[in-house]
């Protein structure tokens, strides 16, 4: 028997069938034992092997002697006041990744990590602050899902309508899992591909891979900067893959049909909100057709940014419209739980790590960046380390 057990979670359904079969032949059992498996997974979503009755004891303990069946449990769970739910899950090794559940009159949206931290060290961002810790496996994808799910139908939420890969990590450089887990939850729990959302910062052989998938799995890029040097500044990974290789790539994802992409740009004052720029962010839209999500930047514990003000933003919006972009600005969900990404674990982890031994570094560069705009007198200040 090998030491490691194979993870039944983080099997696509046809693998899964493929291996319930085997191992119910081997025991002498009839077919019909892995349908009812199948079922209680997918359908049922149950949390443990003991919960599937219909099955006799003997086989349950037989399956969760041969398989493991990870979920992980709730360390936090916060509501904000407006509905949003942030869990803190940790895993099987300790590790701690978030979840938010964002309900709206007409959806219930999912928002799952992909990485257990991030190594982008984007300047912005609360999960690139606190680095990476190590990659998620499909099934711990995928039971972000699953616990999430029987967490929403038990507290009156209903079910859930959509996803977003937009917890922490970059889901384009955890691809190993990240295709298994895009097939589980489509095929295997039945959440349509359109209502499916991979956010990066521009992994590009990720996104021309993802091109390449049959079903429409939309895709959201972090682009959050419309030139390159700027970008730079912000998105460290655009060093490796400049903007335009971002864009070529972007093309050939539009080429592979049917999904509208969709622009994420968080308006941080200061310095990436420059009048000019709202032109330049309109054209790389229209050109790909892209929708664009106007976010105002929501402060993190490690720097001193803040959010544009609402009349900047207005404005984008509607330079953006003007010259034919759809557009939207989007309101800040559960500010009250640190519900965007990577926050609730940077709060938690705070007392146990330190800063990371680069932030210094990267302060002066962001910062440095900031002083070229003296017309936001503001956004000089080189931030404050956490304490
Ligand atoms: N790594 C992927 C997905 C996770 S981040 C990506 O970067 O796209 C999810 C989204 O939150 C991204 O659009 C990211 O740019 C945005 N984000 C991160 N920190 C933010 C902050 N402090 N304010 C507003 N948006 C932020
Ligand atoms: Fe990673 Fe996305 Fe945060 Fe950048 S914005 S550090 S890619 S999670």
């Amino acid at each position: 028997m090998p030491n490691a057990k194979t993870d039944l979670l983080s099997l696509p359904p046809d693998e899964a069938e493929a291996a319930l079969a085997e191992h119910f032949e081997a025991r002498g059992q009839p077919s019909y034992r892995v349908r009812q498996v199948l079922t209680w997974m997918f359908e049922e979503c149950v949390a443990t092997i003991a919960e599937m009755t219909n099955l006799p004891a003997a086989e349950r303990d037989a399956l969760d002697a041969a398989f493991s069946f990870l979920e992980p449990t709730a360390d936090t769970v916060s509501r904000s006041s407006d509905g949003t739910v942030k869990h803190l899950w940790r895993l099987a090794d300790g590790e701690l990744v978030e979840s938010v559940l964002i309900p709206t009159p007409d959806r219930l949206t999912l928002c799952v990590s992909s990485q257990a931290g991030c190594a982008m060290g984007c300047t912005f961002c609360a999960t690139g602050w606190a680095g990476f810790q190590r990659q998620l496996t499909a099934g711990e994808i995928v039971s972000q899902y699953r616990a999430s799910r029987r967490w929403a139908l038990d507290h009156g939420y209903g079910r859930i309508s959509n996803i977003v890969y937009m917890g922490m990590g970059e889901p384009l450089s955890n691809r190993e899992a990240l295709h298994p887990s895009l097939t589980l939850l489509n095929r295997g729990y039945g959440v349509g591909a359109r209502r499916i959302t991979v956010s990066t910062v521009g992994v590009v052989p990720g996104i021309l891979e993802l091109a390449e998938r049959e079903e429409q799995f939309r895709l959201a890029v972090s682009l959050h900067a419309p030139e390159s040097e700027l970008r730079s500044q912000l998105i460290p990974l655009e060093k490796r893959h400049s903007l335009e290789e971002l864009m070529a790539a972007l093309v050939q994802f539009d080429r592979a049909g049917g999904r509208r992409i969709t622009f994420e740009y968080a308006m941080i004052r200061g310095i990436n909100d420059a009048p000019h720029l709202a032109p330049q962010l309109a054209d790389l839209a229209s050109s790909l057709n892209a929708f664009v999500n106007l976010i105002p930047y929501n402060p993190i514990p490690y720097q001193d940014w803040k959010a544009s003000r609402g009349q900047r933003i207005e404005e984008f919006r509607s330079v953006l419209e003007a010259r034919g972009v759809s557009v939207a600005v989007r309101v800040p969900r559960g500010r009250d739980i640190d519900a965007a990404c990577g926050q609730l674990r940077a709060s938690r982890m705070a007392s146990d790590s330190p800063p990371m031994p680069d932030s210094g570094k990267r302060l002066e560069a962001a910062s440095a960046y900031a002083g070229k705009d003296p017309a936001e007198t503001d956004l000089t200040n080189p931030g404050k380390r956490p304490e």
